[in-house]
């Protein structure tokens, strides 16, 4: 059945090997607060990263569900892969909605079998979360080409992508001064630059309080040549390929579900190492815990099924709901474990931060909020 998790055989690519060498990443990249190579070696060759990808191109031709519930199992084992993990799958999407048939060709199949794991460098400095008031320009050479010049901020799997989908300003009206969709504005134009491009550079000196494996960092363009070929949709409409992100399903909820699922998994062991777990005061509290978690995972679901009669508002909710239930799940483990959960060697703390994360990251929960409340105003 396309589409069905069962369909890419994790049960196979997920072994309790496989699961407990991403758990240590985890804790060993919280650490450090770099990328674990090994770990993503093994993320390329699990073969999750073709879930997106049509059959045609070597892809397991998954549908929104089945993102989200790769994205959530592996965010339940390791964050900051499932983050990485998700801007390859959208990188992977946009391709396929709006990619000529040669970048198709060329580029599916690498994405498929891992030997190119993609990113989205869309955010600026400055810029806003609605990417509105972008600084980056491409402008057009007498031969066709585009010379691209801007920083981006907070690229996840910057370093470690050999793809980056970047958001450049090239015509139309002055930046901030077009109002139509509420993300991204007119003028604005997408463009899939390689890793080996000699004019991007990328920099991972933000240290950030969560996620800290996931190599979110800065992407530099300077005198960037890439050619039109390169250029993916529509001239000065990214935007339009922006409002369709997400009536795709796929969410960033999956992440908080999974990060909630880890935090109540880490609880019930500790009560059970304790003997407690038949304590009554805990056994209500666990079940409270794990009802939340249920009702993240329904909107999760709902939103990868796209059967709300309004696919785009159900993944927006979604990801209100989940990264909301996250941080409460996160933060009442927390308290739950006492004086053990107060120690940094407690993963509910990285767990914590982990969830903080999801709320900020595109579109942020206040731009989700907007976009919400901006329908109602049709
Ligand atoms: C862990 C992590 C990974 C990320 N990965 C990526 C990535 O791979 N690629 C990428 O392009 N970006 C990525 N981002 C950036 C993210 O997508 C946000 O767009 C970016 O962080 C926005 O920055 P800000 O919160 O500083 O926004 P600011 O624009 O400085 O906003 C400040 C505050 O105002 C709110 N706000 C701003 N504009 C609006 C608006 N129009 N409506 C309502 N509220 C608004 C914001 O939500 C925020 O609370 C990542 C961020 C994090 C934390």
């Amino acid at each position: 059945m396309p589409g069905d998790v069962s369909d890419i055989g994790m049960s196979d690519d997920l072994s309790p090997g496989l699961e407990k060498r991403l758990r240590q990443s985890a804790e060993d990249t919280a650490g450090t607060g770099r990328p674990d190579q090994d770990c993503l070696t093994e993320l390329r060759t699990s073969g999750l990263l073709a879930t997106a990808v049509p059959r045609e191109y070597g892809g397991v031709g998954g549908d929104a569900s089945a993102v989200n519930r790769v994205v959530e199992r592996l965010a339940c084992l390791n964050p900051s892969l499932a983050i990485m993990a998700f801007q390859h799958f959208a990188v992977t999407s946009r391709i396929v909605e709006w990619g000529t048939t040669e970048q198709k060709s060329a580029l599916l199949p690498r994405l498929a079998d891992g030997v190119y794991l993609a990113a989205s460098a869309w955010s600026e400095l400055g810029a806003g979360a609605a990417k509105r008031l972008l600084s980056s320009t491409a402008d057009r050479r007498p031969d066709g080409t585009w010379v691209l010049n801007g920083a981006k901020s907070f690229t996840t799997s910057a370093s470690v992508a050999d793809l980056y989908l970047v958001l450049v300003r090239t015509d139309g009206p002055a930046p901030g001064t077009d109002t139509d969709t509420g993300y991204g504005a007119a003028g604005q134009t997408f463009f899939l630059v390689p890793a080996g491009n000699p004019g991007l550079a990328t920099d991972l000196s933000l240290d950030l309080v969560g996620m800290r494996g996931s190599a979110t960092g800065f992407v530099s363009l300077r005198q960037c040549v890439v050619h039109d070929t390169d250029r993916l949709g529509p001239q000065g409409r990214a935007a339009q390929i922006i409002a369709g992100v997400r009536e795709s399903g796929a969410t960033l909820g999956a992440v908080a579900l999974g990060v909630a699922q880890a935090a109540l998994e880490l609880l019930v062991d500790h009560f059970r190492r304790g003997g407690q777990l038949d304590r009554p005061v805990v056994r209500d509290r666990l079940v409270g815990l794990a009802t939340e978690v249920e009702s993240a995972r329904a909107v999760v679901e709902r939103a990868g099924r796209r059967s709300a009669p309004d696919p785009g508002t159900a993944t927006l909710h979604s990801k209100l709901h989940a990264s909301a239930v996250a941080e409460r799940v996160c933060l009442e483990v927390a308290g739950m474990l006492g004086s053990t959960g107060y120690n940094t060697g407690s993963a509910v703390n990285r767990l914590l931060a982990d969830a903080r994360a999801v709320a900020l990251m595109g579109p942020t929960n206040e731009l989700c909020r907007e976009l919400l409340a901006a329908a109602w105003q049709g």
